[in-house]
């Protein structure tokens, strides 16, 4: 079984959380990101896992989360007259 990670693939906060345990003890761990909320599987490919093969192109900083957009866009408030 892999060990409990140091950070979080995604946005490499530290403090990575244990968020569920196999039924069958030891065969995986779900892990759960507090800053950007991802969450994974130990038993995922590496490239999932592992901070350093995850894609760069869908990692981010934990600053850039105050830049994000709201999805879906909530419309502007229609006014009547
Ligand atoms: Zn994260």
């Amino acid at each position: 079984m892999k060990q409990h990670p140091e950070i979080c693939p995604r946005c490499e906060s530290n403090g990575p959380e244990a968020l569920s345990h196999s039924p069958v003890e030891g065969a995986w761990t779900v892990f759960h990101c507090p800053t950007c909320f991802f969450t994974w599987r130990s038993t995922e490919p590496d490239f999932i896992t592992d901070p350093k093969k995850y894609n760069p192109n869908f990692k981010f900083s934990p600053a850039d989360m105050a830049n994000f957009g709201v999805m879906p866009a909530i419309p502007e408030l229609k006014t009547k007259g």
